[in-house]
This record gives structure tokens, C-alpha cells and sequence, in this order.
């Protein structure tokens, strides 16, 4: 059986917070993810928090929520197995996020490729295993980003 994961991470894949804004965010996206005050239908004991700081820069994936990945240069659809062979040969945890492109060999930068659905690229991560809520609004993640004191994105995955 496969289960959600929401992740709220740095919108720069090479910034970390300190650990107390960290926990100050992760608390917050708690709160969040725990579901709206009074649904019958959320479970707020389901959810687990994972909270990370990464060595390296760590890759946040959509597991099977990913369908394609494209070029952003030359449109072309990059091959998903050399994504996988990528990060399985980092062991998900790179020390650049620069690479060449497959398709058209450009030099560019992991991050800048067209995930969907979207994936990121962090050092610091706060994943919520069993969310009640699969995602958060806009105001809810700049309030995380103020907690947190950087601004912050979201990847869904499907684990
Ligand atoms: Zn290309």
C-alpha cells in the first residue's frame, strides 16, 4: 500500500536553517498537516514528522507521482532511468546539483529541469508521512517561510 508524504522544503536547494527556526517550522507544518480544526475525517495521530538537515544536498522526489520529466532547453523528454541512475549512484545525496543533459548536453543545473510533478532539492527537509491534507495554501507556506525565515515550497510524493 503506498502512502502520501508532504514535504516543505527551502526554496534554495543549498540552505539550512538553524535548529531552532527549523523545529519552529516543522511545529507549524504539524499543525497544518494534523487537518482543519473540527474535520471528522482527519486522523491528526496518523501523521509522522520527519525532521532533516542534510550533509549534502538531499533529492526531494515525488516517488510515483512523477510522470515526466522534460529539457527546459531543448523540450525534449529527459530519460527517467538516467534521473534514477543519478540519484542511485548519489544515493540521493549530491554534492552538485550541475549536470549535462542527456538530450542536447547542456550544462544546467538539476533543479532547473521540468518535473511533473514537482520535485526539489534541499538540505533541510520537513516531511509529513500520513498527512490529512495533501497540500498546503500559499499563506500557509509563507507563514512556514517566516518560521522558518526563508521562503519555502511543497513536493507531494507517493511513496
Ligand atoms: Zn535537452
Amino acid at each position: 500500500m503506498s502512502e502520501n508524504v508532504l514535504s516543505v522544503i527551502p526554496a534554495d536547494p543549498h540552505w539550512q536553517p538553524a535548529p531552532e527556526p527549523g523545529q519552529r517550522a516543522a511545529a507549524l507544518v504539524l499543525e497544518m498537516v494534523s487537518g482543519a480544526p473540527g474535520d471528522p475525517h482527519a486522523d491528526p495521530d496518523a501523521v509522522e514528522l520527519d525532521v532533516d538537515w542534510y550533509e549534502a544536498i538531499s533529492a526531494v522526489d515525488c516517488g510515483q507521482n512523477l510522470t515526466r520529466i522534460d529539457c527546459p532547453h531543448c523540450g525534449a523528454p529527459v530519460d527517467r532511468e538516467w534521473y534514477a541512475d543519478l540519484l542511485e549512484e548519489h544515493r540521493g545525496l549530491l554534492s552538485t546539483l550541475d549536470i549535462t543533459t542527456p538530450c542536447c548536453t547542456t550544462d544546467t543545473s538539476l533543479d532547473r529541469l521540468d518535473y511533473d510533478w514537482p520535485c526539489g532539492f534541499a538540505r533541510f527537509e520537513i516531511a509529513a508521512w500520513n498527512p490529512q491534507r495533501l497540500h498546503l495554501t500559499a499563506e500557509e507556506l509563507t507563514a512556514v517561510g517566516r518560521a522558518l525565515g526563508h521562503p519555502v515550497r511543497q513536493i507531494l510524493a507517493r511513496i
